[in-house]
């Protein structure tokens, strides 16, 4: 409204006059560019996959975020309201989204959690007993994980189920461009179905070697390739884990003849040292969001075949 009063005031000098304008026209063009939002990284490399060419797209958590612990930004709301179209994964994952997305049309929503075809294939956070085992209640882990583990983006086969899902609604959204939707959907089918294949071949290799993790995150990428996760390790990223901590990790460590245990960049290399310290275990480091990925039609498999090197890099060593 602010630019309306410039405008009409006479009083102002013209380059005032000319600078509001600027502003106005730059909103209009903002709002023309509004855009598809994917809550999280991932999420947002196989929407840009099938929305190439067809609209802008952008993602809402920056870069390195963790969803489990985001609260939203003013900014973010912004974006959200003008979105075109918002996809995220659900509530127990981004527990952040059910409140504004009340505001917004349902038709301009994508939840994936509630897709019949992903609900069909969803696993259980399989870990959740040795969390019971091993956590102290005031090191809760920052995942609010519910009965699933809605770390679905790290399914090969459920990221086929969301890119057609965004298929079939940016072509109701943009009817002329359907071709191109069409074209851009069989290619990421086509490269992904490649990608995983490479990614089979690689990880056959460490089949045998078991690990530990700190982040219950990677079932369905574990279950695809056939991986020999081992269970994972309650421990808030922020705190040194106390010695009875340290103590039942080691043992566990030592029990299950662990080869590697992977940290995330949350976590401080100086923390993890001392979990291991007397193992013959090694250090790795995965990462879950595509942390330093750009968005492109072939970010999905970048994405996955550089989280299969981070699993090499420490499983492949002898
Ligand atoms: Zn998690």
């Amino acid at each position: 409204m602010k630019k309306y009063i410039l405008l009409n005031s006479k009083r102002l000098p013209p380059f005032l006059m000319i600078f509001g304008l600027l502003i106005f026209v730059q909103s209009l063009i903002n709002y023309a560019n509004a855009k598809v939002i994917s809550s999280v990284k991932p999420i947002g490399f196989i929407t840009e996959a099938i929305a190439s060419g067809v609209a802008d797209t952008d993602v809402l958590l920056p870069d390195g975020a963790s969803p489990h612990t985001y609260s939203l930004k003013p900014s973010d709301l912004v974006k959200l309201k003008s979105a075109e179209l918002v996809i995220w994964v659900g509530e127990d994952m981004e527990n952040f989204m059910p409140a504004i997305l009340k505001r917004i049309d349902k038709e301009k929503q994508i939840e994936l959690m509630a897709i019949p075809e992903i609900k069909a294939r969803l696993q259980t956070s399989h870990n959740v007993h040795e969390h019971e085992d091993l956590q102290n209640h005031d090191a809760l882990d920052e995942d609010h994980h519910g009965e699933y583990d809605e770390h679905i983006w790290l399914s090969p086969k459920i990221a086929k189920i969301i890119a057609q899902s965004i298929h079939d609604k940016l072509v109701t959204l943009y009817p002329d461009k359907s071709t191109l939707i069409d074209e851009n959907l069989n290619e990421f089918i086509i490269n992904l179905t490649e990608t995983e294949q490479n990614i089979a071949k690689k990880l056959i290799t460490v089949q045998n070697r078991g690990y530990f993790v700190f982040h219950d995150a990677y079932g369905y990428f574990e279950a695809r390739f056939g991986l020999k996760n081992l269970g994972s390790f309650t421990i808030n990223p922020a705190v040194q884990p106390g010695v009875q901590k340290v103590y039942a990790i080691q043992q566990e460590l030592k029990k299950h003849q662990a080869v590697c245990v992977f940290r995330e960049t949350q976590f401080s290399p100086a923390v993890i040292e001392k979990l291991v310290n007397g193992t013959d275990v090694r250090i790795g480091e995965l990462n879950p969001l595509g942390t330093g990925i750009a968005l492109s039609k072939d970010a999905y498999s970048q994405f996955l075949s550089k989280l299969t090197q981070q699993l090499l890099d420490c499983l492949g060593k002898n």
